[in-house]
């Protein structure tokens, strides 16, 4: 496909303006302070409009089909939560605007901290963090500032085996030293590995539950008491709080800290580095640490109080990326309480329907009922066709790869999460695009493994392709017979 550029024809334009109705001035400017020609690409709107259309196409979006990326929660975002982000009063509104004259956005902030709390049971939020990364680090900041306020020094943090990279990157930029915790054979904590660990040099605990094999730590309770008896906080990685909303909550099983994705649980677009919204919740005790500035409903009006002595200080410009909240807030108020619990009932009910339909026939490391996703391997594919080349052929099929290969600690790894929003016909279609790619797998291994063969792109070569992208490339072409 050629680049705008190489379209471009001299003179062409996509707008025509009036005749000039004033009188051509020139030389306004000094010469010194004009630039040269700008070098732009000339073309028509229609020129626009088919490159940019056929440059979408190339891609997969979860509007192009299903997208079964474990742990990353590519659900459908309703198109509502992108109507009330455009509304103006939200899209134009200047950060510096004065408070008596953005009561509408500040009321926004502060209902979706009232939500978020309500949901998981802590009892005050920032919405400040860019990225579940983000609120991460916000997160090791205030366990570190917990510390210095009663004058302990920890330096460890401990991390489960089966964690998220951002968990022990994210400890890391805080100036912790992580220690990593082993899972056990039911694919939970080690209980007694944690508690050989378990010193007064650990800080906290930073967990994931439901855990990155989809699975809920049905050790919890012990694990936060251990942890708190030996003065320890528990943080909790909730980026992926689908299998949980409406059902229980984070508050009620001892964490203490807690982030969560707006841009995976609570339907805002992901994906390509796109804005993000990483809110982190806190205890009563631990709420002083707060980034600053916080927003407060003082004699029915919505207030910026920056006065928060204890504060961890800014962690994002403002107050964080505006659009996504208003997206997420708006997903929240048109399910409403039911359907925020239907959402957790749906996405687990999915994963399992899926899980038990493919378990005949892919091999399961943990079988056991999952939260809202479940990992398979390619131990049972024929012929040396390998998880990779699985992931692959599924896009020949119009179906978006899992996450492979993650987590770490299970061996060739297909890690599925078909989400609330998918429909039986979506998930009956997907089991059997699953069987035929097994199927081939005994009987055309070398279709498999030569795919994708209906993409744009052929097979890459992963390193190459990340170190020396070939950005440019010509298309084929296909005269109809
Ligand atoms: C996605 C994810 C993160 C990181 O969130 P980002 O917004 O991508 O920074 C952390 N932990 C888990 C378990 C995740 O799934």
């Amino acid at each position: 496909m050629k680049l705008i550029f190489e379209i471009s024809k001299k003179g062409r334009k996509a707008v025509q303006f009036p005749e000039l109705d004033v009188p051509e001035q020139e030389n306004l400017l000094p010469q010194d302070l004009l630039r040269g020609e700008l070098e732009l690409p000339e073309v028509s709107e229609v020129d626009i409009i088919r490159h940019y259309t056929a440059l979408s196409r190339r891609n997969f979006g979860v509007d192009n089909g299903f997208y079964p990326l474990g742990s990353c929660t590519m659900k459908y975002n309703p198109k509502i939560n992108e109507d009330s982000a455009r509304l103006n009063g939200f899209a134009q509104l200047h950060p510096y605007t004065p408070e008596n004259l953005s009561q509408g956005a500040l009321q926004i902030m502060y209902e979706l901290e009232q939500y978020l709390m309500e949901i998981t049971g802590m009892d005050q939020f920032t919405l400040q963090p860019a990225a579940g990364s983000h609120g991460e680090l916000t997160g090791m900041m205030i366990v570190k500032k917990y510390f210095e306020g009663i004058n302990e020094k920890r330096s460890k943090i401990l991390i489960p085996d089966s964690a998220h990279g951002t968990n022990p990157a994210s400890v890391t930029l805080c100036g912790f030293e992580s220690v990593e915790v082993k899972s056990n054979d039911k694919g939970e904590i080690d209980l007694e590995d944690l508690k050989s660990k378990l010193n007064k040099d650990v800080a906290a605990i930073m967990l994931t539950n439901p855990n990155t094999l989809g699975l809920f730590e049905t050790q919890i309770l012990e694990i936060t008491k251990a942890m708190h008896q030996n003065g320890s906080l528990v943080y909790m990685d909730g980026a992926n709080l689908n299998a949980m909303v409406g059902i229980t909550k984070p508050g009620d099983f001892g964490i203490d800290i807690l982030h969560v994705n707006l841009h995976k649980t609570f339907s805002t677009p992901h994906g390509g580095g796109g804005p993000g919204s990483g809110p982190v919740g806190v205890t009563k005790e631990l709420s002083r640490f707060l980034p600053r500035p916080k927003i407060e409903f003082i004699d029915n009006k919505y207030k910026i109080n920056y006065n928060m002595p204890d504060s961890i200080g800014r962690v994002r410009a403002f107050y964080g990326n505006f659009g996504i909240l208003v997206r997420a807030y708006t997903y929240i108020r048109s399910n409403g309480f039911e359907g925020i619990r239907a959402v957790g009932e749906n996405s687990v009910l999915n994963a399992n329907y899926l899980l038990s339909k493919l378990k005949k026939h892919y091999h399961v490391p943990f079988n056991r009922i999952c939260q809202h996703e479940f990992i398979l391997t390619d131990k049972n594919l024929s012929n040396g066709v390998t998880t990779n080349d699985l992931a692959k052929r599924l896009l020949d099929f119009g179906v978006h790869a899992p996450t492979i290969y993650f987590p770490l600690i299970v061996h060739g790894a297909i890690m599925i999460e078909p989400t609330e929003t998918e429909s039986k016909e979506t998930l009956d279609r997907f089991a059997e695009i699953m069987m035929k790619i097994k199927e081939e797998s005994e009987k055309e291994p070398e279709t498999v493994k030569a795919a994708p063969l209906a993409t744009p792109v052929s097979k890459l070569d992963n390193v190459l392709a990340a170190r020396k992208p070939v950005l440019k490339f010509e298309d084929k072409i296909i005269i109809p017979q």
